[in-house]
């Protein structure tokens, strides 16, 4: 289960990718989305952003906009704003990219595997019939079968969609 080849991975290696400053869950500026940080979306209450080091394609993180490390510091309308979020992103995967299930969850503190663990963000990994991952999930990095970016262009459009959908 070692790191296969994973171009965005290397270019992260190599120290050539942006770097992002900060908590990754806060993205810097106000922008809606944004490819460089692999931020698909984002309103009031939460952001979806593409995991840069991804267990299968499409694996998206979606963390509330403040600042909090666990499940039991939401208020309650926190709770249903990230639930709706991970509800409606799971839909969008399902229809983007044919997945056939999905992992969905959390790591809450270090000892749970949280790679940050000081703002609660969801994980959810798209699965599907054929694939040969027997998942240790949220474990180590696999094969992508399609490169990152393509994966951000394809998944942009409904995610802008949602935002016009909840402006509205
Ligand atoms: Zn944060």
């Amino acid at each position: 289960m070692k790191t296969l080849m994973t171009p965005w991975r290397m270019e992260h290696v190599e120290g050539k990718a942006e770097k992002i400053s900060g908590c990754l869950f806060e993205p810097p500026g106000t922008a809606s989305f944004d490819k460089n940080l692999l931020l698909l979306y984002r309103d009031h209450a939460n952001v979806v952003l593409l995991n840069r080091f991804p267990y299968t394609n499409g694996h998206l993180l979606i963390a509330p906009i403040r600042h909090i490390a666990c499940i039991t510091e939401l208020t309650s309308p926190e709770q249903a704003e990230l639930m709706e979020m991970v509800t409606k992103a799971t839909q969008i995967l399902r229809e983007q990219l044919q997945a056939d299930g999905f992992n969905v969850g959390c790591n809450l503190g270090k000892v749970a595997g949280a790679g940050i663990a000081d703002h609660l963000h969801f994980h959810i990994v798209p699965r599907w019939e054929d694939d040969h991952n027997f998942m240790t999930v949220l474990a180590e990095v696999r094969t992508i079968p399609e490169h990152i970016l393509k994966t951000f262009d394809k998944l942009l459009p409904p995610f802008q969609e949602l935002l016009a959908d909840t402006n509205n």
